[in-house]
C-alpha cells in the first residue's frame, strides 16, 4: 500500500488537500478519525465560508469529503499510532502499515498534558502504540494507561501477546479482559533510571518495563520527534513545509486564525508543495529520503 502522498487528518485541511493532490494526479491516502469526527462538525452554522454562507459545519465536511473521494482521493479510518520517516514514510494504523513519499500534517490541534517522565522515558519503556511495540514486552509486566475508547482492546491485544498487564484509567473501563486487574487513578507519572521500572497512580508505584499511553490522538511531535514547532505550533514557512523534508503542515496545526478557510487554503498550499517536491524527487531519479 504504497502512495504519492500520505495526509495525516480528515478535516478541512486533509480533504483541502487530497483535492489538490488528486487535481495534480498524485496518488493520495488520507489517514484520519472519520471526517464527521472534525471539531467543525460540531459547528451549528459556518457563515463566513466564502460563497456558502449558513451551512453546518457537518454539511460543509460533506462536500469537501465527497469532492475528495470523488476525485480518487483514498481514505483509512484511524489513529496513526507511529510514524517512521525512512524511505518516505511509514504510518502504522492498527495492525497497517501505509507507505508515502511525502507527508502532509493535518491533525488540528492537539493538545496533550504529559504525565511526568513521559517525554523523557518516550522509546525507553514509554510507547504510544501496543501493535508496534506489545511483542517488546512479553512475559514482562507492562501497565496501560487507557484513555481512549479503544484502549481496553488495545489491552486485551497485550494480554493475549503474554504480556501481564495492569489497566490505569479515570474511569472504569468498558470491554477489558475480566483476568486484567483494573486500578482508578489520576494522577501519573512514569518513574525509571536508565529504562521504565513502574508508573506511579495517585502516590502508589505499580512496577512495569513498559508503559502504553493510549490517548485518542497521538501528536505530530510525538510521531516525528524532529518536528520543529514554535509556541507550540507546527513551523510551516510560505510553501507549508516543515524542517523535515517532504513533510509539509496545514491548518489548525499552524497556528491561527483557526478557521476553516485558512485550514483549505493552507491545505491546498501544502498540496500543492508536496507535489512539486515530488516531481523534484523523479526529475533527479531519486524515489526516497531519509529525513
Ligand atoms: C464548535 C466549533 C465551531 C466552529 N465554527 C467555525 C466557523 O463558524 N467558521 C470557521 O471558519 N471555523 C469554525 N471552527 C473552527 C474550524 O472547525 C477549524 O478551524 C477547522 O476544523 C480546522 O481544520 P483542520 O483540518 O486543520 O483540523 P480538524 O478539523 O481538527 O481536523 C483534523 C482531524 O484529524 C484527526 N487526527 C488528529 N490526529 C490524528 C491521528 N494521529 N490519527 C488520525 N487522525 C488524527 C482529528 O481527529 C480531526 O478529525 C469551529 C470550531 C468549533 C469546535
Amino acid at each position: 500500500m504504497s502512495y504519492d502522498m500520505i495526509v495525516l487528518g480528515s478535516g478541512p485541511a486533509g480533504l483541502a488537500a487530497a483535492i489538490a493532490a488528486r487535481g495534480r494526479d498524485k496518488s493520495v491516502l488520507v489517514i484520519g478519525s472519520r471526517w464527521q469526527d472534525s471539531p467543525l462538525a460540531r459547528a451549528e452554522r459556518v457563515d463566513n465560508y466564502p460563497g456558502l454562507p449558513g451551512q453546518t459545519g457537518l454539511e460543509l465536511l460533506e462536500e469537501f469529503f465527497r469532492h475528495a473521494s470523488g476525485l480518487g482521493a483514498e481514505f483509512v479510518t484511524g489513529k496513526a499510532l507511529s510514524l517512521l520517516a525512512w524511505n518516505g514514510f511509514s504510518v502504522t494504523v492498527g495492525s497497517q502499515v501505509y507507505q508515502g513519499r511525502a507527508l502532509i500534517l493535518a491533525p488540528g490541534v492537539v493538545r496533550q498534558a504529559k504525565y511526568p517522565g513521559e517525554a523523557e522515558f518516550l522509546g525507553r519503556g514509554v510507547s504510544y502504540c501496543a501493535t508496534c511495540d506489545g511483542m517488546l514486552y512479553r512475559n514482562r509486566p507492562v501497565a496501560v494507561v487507557g484513555l481512549s475508547p479503544d484502549a481496553p482492546q488495545e489491552a486485551n491485544y497485550l494480554q493475549s501477546l503474554g504480556c501481564q498487564v495492569v489497566y490505569l484509567s479515570p474511569r472504569p473501563p468498558q470491554g477489558l479482559d475480566k483476568d486484567i486487574p483494573y486500578i482508578k487513578a489520576g494522577k501519573l507519572a512514569v518513574r525509571g533510571e536508565q529504562t521504565v521500572t513502574g508508573l506511579e497512580a495517585d502516590g502508589a508505584l505499580v512496577p512495569c518495563a513498559g508503559v502504553f499511553i493510549l490517548r485518542r490522538a497521538v501528536a505530530p511531535t510525538d510521531l516525528l520527534p524532529a518536528l520543529e514547532t514554535e509556541d507550540q505550533v507546527i513551523k510551516v514557512d510560505r510553501r507549508m513545509a516543515t524542517n523535515l523534508p517532504g513533510v509539509f503542515a496545514a491548518g489548525d496545526c499552524t497556528g491561527g486564525p483557526l478557521q476553516v478557510s485558512k485550514a483549505i487554503g493552507e491545505g491546498h498550499v501544502a498540496a500543492l508543495s508536496a507535489c512539486e517536491y515530488l516531481d523534484g524527487q523523479t526529475t533527479q531519479g531519486n524515489t526516497g529520503h531519509t529525513p
